[in-house]
């Protein structure tokens, strides 16, 4: 097994740890306070190439491999966990989503401009009665007037990140809500289609700055022109999106953890009591040594699933990944949040954000039962249930895996 980077990867790695140090920790902490999205610092991004480090180079990006682009993401979430998932969701969720599945003339008209940073992406799936259960969408794409080419789109997508700055969103909504699968279908809408209106801004606990904001849709008017791949295909559509973005979020929950032993590590070795530094206790060089090993393991874990991306293992992988990293981020930031004590319980204290950061690692992009539920369906030998189980566990994972017998 060779572990080593490639010269590429490598490149790639030591350019977003100079961006994270030099241009994006010194405004992690007015990001997390105001509550703003970062226009000025993702446009430089833009000009990085970071927003488009997976979209073809055919179509103006990097070309990179997903263990390059998930080293990047750690480095920057190390410094911002907001601006990391700013460029997870521009990157996997929206640009890789075209890339794989729009027309010619849909790459044509975003990809260059979303790799470049001039035009954001945002994914709206989620609605109020379908997070985990995403595939129960009640936002319809009603066929205008019988037609098959037409759709009249009504209803209302909650916690889309990077709306508030976004160009352009793909818009999941059901064709046939009538119909058990509800025939969900993906849209790419441009953010200023009539009837298409931002409303409720989300104010988070963390990750704030990242433009989560609510969209209602009022008879917004569609073409198949704006249908990103086949009617009724949506829901594995996003699925597949869903793969590569929870390798991000693992990479941006790996990021927070070592932000958070960073901080700890200092304080360890600064702070004294008893006439010692408290890192001279056993009971502290515990929770540190812990802290190293689960985010080490969480690592190898994310960079595997990574490598994986275009394999039909990835499913299962990414689950793991992102429900390792984001639990170990979580007991990172907890811990050290106990070595600093007071001074990280401080309200403005860098583990203080940290430990509101590392906790929508374990929400969004489906939470750790979700990734559980995955996990399981990717692991039971599903041919030897019975079909009513199977079907059970199907549903339950609300993930679309496949009957492998059907
Ligand atoms: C900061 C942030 C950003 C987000 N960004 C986006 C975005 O850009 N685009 C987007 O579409 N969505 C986004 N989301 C939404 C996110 O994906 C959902 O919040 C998430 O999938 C969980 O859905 P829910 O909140 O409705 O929880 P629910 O589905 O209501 O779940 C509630 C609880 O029940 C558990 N649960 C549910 N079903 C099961 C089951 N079958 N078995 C066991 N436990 C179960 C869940 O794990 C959870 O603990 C974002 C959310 C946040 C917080």
């Amino acid at each position: 097994m060779d572990l080593d980077l490639t010269a590429q990867q490598e490149t790639l790695r030591r350019a977003a740890v100079q961006f994270a140090r030099e241009r994006v920790a010194p405004w992690a902490d007015v990001i997390d306070e105001r509550g703003e999205f970062p226009v000025d610092l993702i446009e430089e991004a833009g000009r990085l190439g970071l927003m488009g480090l997976t979209t073809p180079q055919e179509w103006g990006g990097g070309g990179h491999d997903y263990v390059g682009y998930a080293l990047a993401l750690e480095a920057i979430a190390r410094a911002s966990a907001t601006v990391a998932v700013i460029l997870s969701v521009n990157n996997s969720l929206v640009a890789e989503t075209i890339a794989r599945f729009g027309s010619r003339a849909q790459k044509a008209r975003w990809l260059h401009r979303l790799a470049a940073g001039s035009a954001i992406g945002a994914f709206a799936l989620s609605e109020e009665h379908a997070g985990t259960d995403a595939q129960n969408q009640r936002t319809v794409a009603a066929p205008i007037d019988g037609s098959s080419d037409r759709y009249r789109l009504n209803g209302k997508k909650v916690w889309v990140a990077n709306a508030e700055a976004a160009k352009a969103a793909l818009v999941f909504a059901a064709v046939a809500p009538a119909e058990r699968d509800r025939q969900v279908t993906a849209f790419l809408i441009p953010m200023d289609a009539p009837g298409l209106v931002r409303t409720a801004h989300a104010d988070s606990l963390g990750v704030r700055g990242l433009g989560c904001m609510d969209l209602e849709l009022d008879d917004v008017e569609v073409t198949d022109e704006d249908r990103v791949g086949p009617v009724g295909e949506g829901f594995q559509i996003a699925l597949w999106a869903l793969d590569g973005g929870r390798v991000a979020i693992a990479a941006q929950a790996l990021g927070v953890g070592l932000a958070a032993l960073d901080e700890a590590l200092v304080h360890a070795k600064r702070r004294q009591t008893f006439g010692r530094p408290i890192g001279a206790y056993q009971a502290i060089q515990f929770m540190l040594a812990d802290m190293a090993t689960e985010l080490d393991a969480a690592r190898l874990v994310t960079l595997k699933a990574a490598s994986l991306r275009d394999s039909d293992r990835i499913r299962g992988e990414a689950a793991m990944a992102k429900l390792l990293a984001s639990e170990a981020a979580h007991r990172a930031a907890d811990k050290a949040m106990q070595i600093l004590a007071s001074a990280g319980y401080r309200r403005g204290s860098k583990v203080e954000r940290l430990f509101r950061d590392a906790r929508a690692t374990e929400i969004y992009q489906g939470t750790s039962e979700a990734q559980r539920l995955v996990i399981a369906a990717s692991i039971l030998p599903m041919e030897k249930l019975g079909r009513r189980r199977r079907e059970t566990v199907i549903r339950d994972s609300g993930l679309g895996i496949r009957d492998p017998v059907s």
